[in-house]
């Protein structure tokens, strides 16, 4: 009898040592499945900025359309012969950056103190691989110094002198100021100097696209990877840093959840943790990419009056791209190679 009650006891303690961990919360709610990635195909998202698109003409946006698609062929071409997502990103934002026409690079908006300065981050969503630089004034293609911070240094964010004196380190020449005079910013800066010296006689200036520049891939290895590269807002304060070069703030990307790269008021994106925010609505909540994306940008921001909007992309192709604002460029290529580009909502 004692031998049968310990054999009972034993048995038990067996059952019990066995059960899957966690078995006991999935309990009347089934886990949902994971996002599968459908292996051999690809995915290239981009923005080209949030914001008021009122005085966008004719004129003004066949530039920008013209420059974003070569953008998304570049990176498409790469995703297309089986190269990675970060050289994806990577690629596409440098034609960004070169095009003159997004707050970005040649397109870089001005600082109170008439010099373009500078933001980008990149991160590997397959290992949390992240680099970053931030008020850089003399780099051709911030996005490519943030990868060498990301590939060839122990940190994630350099900034200002030292991110340029890194940059000289790795061979990287510095461009003069000059490099990057852009006539539309020069007139939009020197409008909003004499805006803020004489406000009355100078008026409102115009309203401003927002510019800045992101990309998500997702490669035929399945593997997600972010990247958003600007010039800040207009007219900002010299040294002040947006969301963009942020970690979490305006660019993330994780292989468990999702990709985000953010455009708007970058104050709000960081107070808010926006791009985090996305991917972890996805992965505790386990709702879906455009649920957690909308619910961020279109209550959380809407609420705090936070203009701007996101793209995010996740490892089963979905692509969400929320905006509060007026228009958002935003294109789209896949496996098929064709290339959508859509500025305002349908
Ligand atoms: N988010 C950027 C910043 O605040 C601006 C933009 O999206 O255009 O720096």
């Amino acid at each position: 009898m004692r031998i049968r009650l310990i054999m009972l006891i034993s048995a038990l303690l067996l059952c019990f040592a066995i059960a899957p961990v966690g078995a006991g919360k999935r309990r009347g709610a089934p886990a949902p499945a994971p996002a599968a990635p459908q292996s051999g195909s690809f995915v290239l998202v981009m923005h080209g900025g949030a914001g008021s698109y009122t005085d966008a003409t004719p004129e003004r946006l066949e530039p920008a359309r013209a420059a974003i698609t070569k953008a998304l062929e570049a990176g498409r071409d790469i995703l297309a012969r089986g190269g990675s997502s970060l050289d994806a990103v990577e690629a596409a934002q440098r034609v960004m950056e070169d095009s003159g026409v997004f707050d970005a690079g040649r397109g870089a908006y001005y600082t109170r103190d008439g010099v373009p300065e500078m933001d980008a981050a990149i991160m590997d969503g397959r290992t949390l691989a992240a680099g970053a630089v931030a008020s850089v004034q003399h780099i051709a293609h911030p996005i490519s110094l943030a990868r060498m911070v990301m590939e060839r240094t122990k940190h994630v964010l350099l900034v200002g002198p030292g991110a340029e004196e890194f940059a000289k380190s790795q061979g990287i020449a510095l461009v003069s100021p000059y490099y990057f005079f852009n006539e539309r910013r020069w007139k939009s800066f020197q409008e909003k100097q004499a805006a803020e010296e004489k406000p009355k006689a100078g008026g409102e200036p115009p309203n401003e696209i927002y510019g800045t520049t992101g990309a998500l891939a997702l490669d035929k290895a399945g593997n997600l990877a972010a990247a958003t590269t600007t010039g800040g807002t207009t007219y900002k304060m010299p040294g002040r840093v947006g969301d963009s070069p942020l970690i979490g703030a305006g660019t993330y990307a994780n292989n468990e959840s999702c990709a985000v790269s953010g455009t708007g008021v970058g104050e709000y994106f960081i107070r808010n943790v926006v791009a985090a925010d996305i991917c972890a609505r996805v992965k505790y909540l386990h709702v879906s990419l455009e649920q957690a994306a909308n619910d961020v940008v279109m209550k959380e921001l809407v609420e705090q009056h936070g203009e701007g909007g996101v793209i995010a992309l996740d490892r089963a192709g979905h692509v969400a791209t929320p905006f509060n604002t007026h228009g958002m460029m935003h294109g789209v290529v896949r496996s098929d190679g064709n290339i959508t580009i859509e500025t305002f909502k349908p």
